[in-house]
């Protein structure tokens, strides 16, 4: 059979990703890499969730081995309530307003599936998470990028484009601004307070819905946590993405939309043509969990095991880095990540291939935008190597940009 002629458009169009191929041999020994995005395993509470999966098997096999409802547990919901409540100081969920997916990821989905058209005008960050790019591109092939700025994305931007957008007569376009405000994946930025004010205000006037992602809110290195867009625009505005991923397990594939009951019902009925329902089992593993410890005060060690890590890398990017000018970076306040700006000239895609022979990885920032444009910026991932390997992988990193820069007259 020849396959292309077979395919869908959007078969014919699938890619591999890119992040995927470039980590094919970041696992080889004597290799150090900056690139993967996962939490350290050794946080999962694997104890714990072993003896609560046992329990749950044996003792609620009549609900845990079902087919589940399609918006989930009644139980984690009512857990999700009260976490609600002590992550974001939201008082006025109930269960309608809930519905569990599997993952965040398939929350993305289901969203764009409901919401967008072919001739839908979305935003997004740029970088964008990669994650939601592949998700709205299942419908959508042309996006709005507003650029990230330190403090969130550039408001005057958006609200620029929105006037232009709006004078073409392409209002009724408009569907949702995707936006991740705390310690953006790649960028690392989180968005001040007047931003986030400003933005509900800009899309209060255009009717924008806000589609806000929030995995790495609780974790927070240092200062108080902002207002969540949710708490700020309410249901009305805005759509809260949440997930365990980050806080608990990614194994448990358990993500969450929390929105205005008559969205959650149209996501409800679109998920049942994708999944029926997440699975029960892990939806009860999580609730017991919940019920039993304090997940905040399980995730401490591991706050404190990233703060380290990202201090370390922050301090190795200021020896090896401070002396090549037009290199940037922002120090996180949380999360993951730290974007690293190399000058203009510099195409890290390209440098790559050097970065390989010196067994250093990173994620070039070509991969976060829409259209595969070049880019001088990288991804780091402080949390899976260990603090030595960030000193020695920061030192391998400047050898490659000295390196590079030479080869191009650029330093
Ligand atoms: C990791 C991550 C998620 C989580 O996705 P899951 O499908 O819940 O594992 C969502 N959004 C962003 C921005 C992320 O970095």
């Amino acid at each position: 059979m020849e396959l292309e002629s077979k395919l869908s458009e959007l078969g014919k169009n699938l890619k591999s990703s890119l992040i995927r191929e470039l980590l094919k041999f970041a696992s080889l020994p004597g290799s150090i890499s900056f690139g993967g995005g996962v939490p350290d395993p050794d946080t999962f509470p694997r104890h714990e969730l072993a003896q609560i999966a046992q329990e749950v098997t044996e003792k609620e096999y009549k609900y845990t081995l079902q087919y589940n409802t399609t918006e989930g547990d009644d139980e984690l919901a009512q857990q999700m309530i009260k976490l609600l409540e002590r992550t974001y100081g939201i008082t006025d969920v109930s269960r309608d307003n809930i519905i569990f997916t599997t993952g965040s990821q398939q929350a993305l989905d289901l969203i764009a599936r409901i919401f967008l058209d072919k001739d839908s005008i979305c935003f997004v960050e740029y970088p964008v998470y990669l994650g939601a790019a592949s998700a709205f591109r299942m419908t959508l092939t042309q996006f709005e990028t507003i650029p990230l700025e330190d403090d969130g994305i550039n408001i005057d931007y958006f609200e620029k484009k929105l006037e232009e957008l709006d004078k073409e007569g392409k209002r009724k376009n408009f569907r949702f601004l995707y936006t991740v405000p705390n310690f953006h994946n790649p960028a690392g930025v989180t968005m001040s307070l007047e931003k986030r004010k400003r933005l509900i205000e800009v899309c209060n006037k255009y009717d924008i819905i806000i589609l806000e992602d929030d995995p790495y809110g609780a974790l927070r290195f240092e200062g108080e946590s902002l207002p969540s867009l949710y708490s700020l625009g309410g249901p009305e505005r805005v759509v809260l993405l949440n997930t365990f991923s980050k806080i608990l397990t990614p194994g448990m594939r358990i993500g969450v939309i929390i929105g205005r009951a008559d969205i959650v019902r149209k996501v409800n009925m679109a998920k049942q043509g994708a999944d029926l329902c997440s699975p029960g089992l892990n939806q009860r593993i999580v609730a017991r969990y919940l019920e039993r410890y304090d997940i905040f005060a399980h995730l401490k060690p591991a706050i404190e095991l990233y703060r380290k890590k990202k201090d370390t890398m922050i301090k190795a990017l200021e020896e090896n880095f401070s002396d090549i000018e037009g290199t940037h970076w922002v120090n996180p306040t949380g999360g993951l990540f730290i974007w690293l700006t190399l000058p203009e000239e510099f195409d890290t895609m390209e440098m790559f291939d050097m970065a390989k022979e010196k067994k250093i990885y990173y994620i070039p920032g070509e991969a976060f935008t829409i259209d595969d444009s070049k880019s001088s910026s990288m991804r780091l991932s402080f949390c899976l190597p260990s603090e030595e390997q960030i000193i020695e992988g920061v030192e391998r990193l400047k050898k490659v940009v000295v390196e590079y820069g030479k080869k191009k007259g650029l330093i």
